[in-house]
């Protein structure tokens, strides 16, 4: 049977559950167990996929289409294992599937309730889609006092009851802040935060105190007493100088020991650090750099950008750099400032996106780096602005835009529907956007002798998608005349998925996300490729 481990967070938010989470479930796979990390999310929206990124950083796309709070992107990062649709939920979700079940007469006439009908909904979950997996990590999201993740507390307690006190550890993961002024460790709010949780029935097993200096022991001796926790399982955590570092540290508080002692169940391997501690290295030591310049809406927002952010880290981890980000704000680019915003930059990079602010300025910027032959990578969003650009420039088509943007256009870009039948040009209606969107994981086939086929060295990929317009076939031929290739392409020919440019160093568009399915510890081919080219790029 699985063990399920339950990761709650409390004084502020931002503390790094995700990450600790994701560390755990590295470590605990490392030592030949196998893991499942899952997230639940206090909040209304049925998914994170209608929220702006100003609200809540980037949406993260799983394999099996599902659009997900982007700590499921650190879960895949450090553990490896792609996360599911059924990896996330959120009381949107709950409430949601509680209500048509008690429209459909499903309750028999009960009130339906919080307890049991929400909580039962919510251990439903958590149960879900559990084959063989040893243990199942859960992260309930926001701070433990706070309304919405009530119910979320009471589901765990109830849960724990259900499979049994030995099959159930309740993580807690706190501040412990250090006052400058009296040069001292405050261990208050950890008391305070604890005290919370075990008012509504949940006493946390593993305290993780989240602090900038050591603790010293007899603080820990204070928080293990008040706390009531194995003064062993008062695990410190300090800020590390990368996030790489994470499961490094953790493995030497001992948290995945004491993890294993408290099932009492002994590791089947030693726990592999090596490659963490490679990567580290080349992170915090490594003086070469290289500046790509990042045009987007949101690009001054922390996380917005979160898996393109890593994955071209992990480019740079790859080829031995270090990569400055160098983000332009695309909203008024003007034309004439473009030379200036991106002097000094060895790539370019115009990242997914929607609507049309911002846009004119991302097609400035790849018209530069198509002519100054500036390694150029476009991202779904970003492709389509390429198409958009060469259009207008090179096949001068002056009305060339998408659909998306301008109704009355030549949409060398559109939804399907608009120019896939019978190969005419067919105009969808408003309507139609709802359902259209095309998520998860498509295949493309790569064209020999392409510099796209090259990268991947392999004739069929999978990657990830999130987008409702599609490049406009019908304009294939136009394109390729003059040196715009479709280098990958849906199998069955009839969807654009990779456009690069032929007389160019490093011009590659493509239609999905490969940020997505980037690693640390398996930099992404191309963002490994793009960040050398840029490495190479001639100032
Ligand atoms: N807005 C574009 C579309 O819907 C691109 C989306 C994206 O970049 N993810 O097709």
């Amino acid at each position: 049977m699985a063990r399920y481990i339950f990761v709650t967070g409390g004084v502020v938010s931002s503390l790094g559950k995700g990450l600790s989470s994701a560390s755990l479930a590295y470590l605990l796979q490392s030592r030949g167990y196998k893991v499942r990390i899952r997230k639940l999310d206090p909040y209304l929206n049925v998914d994170p996929g209608t929220m702006s990124p100003f609200q809540h950083g980037e949406v993260f796309v799983t394999d099996d289409g599902a659009e997900t709070d982007l700590d499921l992107g650190h879960y895949e990062r450090f553990s490896g294992i792609s996360a599911k649709q059924s990896d996330n939920i959120t009381t949107g979700q709950i409430y949601s599937d509680v209500l048509k079940k008690e429209r459909k007469g499903k309750y028999l006439g009960k009130t339906v309730q919080v307890i049991p009908h929400i909580t039962d909904r919510i251990k439903q979950f958590i149960k879900s889609d559990i084959k063989n997996e040893d243990f199942v990590i859960c992260e309930i999201g926001g701070t433990v006092g706070d309304i919405e993740s009530l119910p979320f507390v009471e589901a765990i307690r109830q849960f724990s009851n259900d499979v049994g006190k030995k099959n159930t550890l309740f993580i807690h993961l706190t501040l412990v802040p250090f006052m400058k002024a009296s040069d001292e460790i405050k261990t208050k709010p950890t008391q305070h935060s604890v005290k919370e949780l075990r008012s509504i029935g949940v006493q946390p097993d593993i305290i993780i105190c989240r602090c900038e200096k050591n603790i010293p022991l007899d603080q820990k001796k204070k928080i293990s007493l008040f706390c009531n926790v194995d003064i062993k399982n008062v695990i410190q955590t300090i800020d590390v100088k990368t996030i790489y570092e994470a499961p490094i540290s953790f493995n030497k508080e001992n948290l995945d020991k004491q993890v294993l002692s408290y099932f009492k169940i002994k590791s089947k391997k030693n726990v592999n650090l090596n490659p963490w501690k490679k990567i580290t290295k080349i992170v915090l030591s490594t003086k070469k750099n290289v500046n790509i310049a990042v045009i987007g809406k949101y690009v001054n927002l922390k996380d917005a950008y979160k898996s393109l952010d890593e994955a071209l880290v992990h480019g740079g981890i790859h080829n031995n750099l270090k990569v400055n980000l160098v983000r332009v704000e695309s909203d008024n680019l003007k034309p004439s400032e473009i030379k200036n915003k991106l002097k000094g930059v060895s790539g370019i990079l115009i990242p997914g996106g929607f609507g049309k602010r911002g846009t004119e300025g991302k097609i400035e910027a790849i018209k530069y780096a198509r002519k100054k032959k500036i390694p150029f990578l476009g991202i779904c969003f970003g492709m389509q602005m390429a198409i958009i650009e060469f259009a207008r420039n090179v096949l001068k088509i002056k009305k060339a835009s998408s659909s998306e943007l301008n109704s009355k256009c030549v949409p060398v870009v559109g939804l399907i529907h608009e120019w896939k039948k019978d190969g005419k040009t067919i105009k969808g209606t408003n309507k139609e956007l709802g359902g259209t969107m095309r998520l998860g994981s498509y295949p493309a086939e790569l064209l020999n002798n392409t510099l796209i086929r090259d990268i991947y060295r392999s004739k069929i990929i999978t990657e990830r998608h999130r987008h409702r317009y599609e490049v406009n076939m019908n304009y294939k031929d136009q394109f390729e005349k003059k040196g715009l290739l479709f280098s990958g392409n849906s199998p069955d020919k009839s969807l654009p998925e990779i456009i690069e440019l032929k007389n160019h160093p490093w011009f590659i568009g493509v239609q999905f996300h490969p940020e997505f399915k980037s690693r640390p510890l398996a930099p992404h081919p191309l963002f490994s490729s793009f960040i050398k080219a840029a490495k190479n790029h001639k100032k």
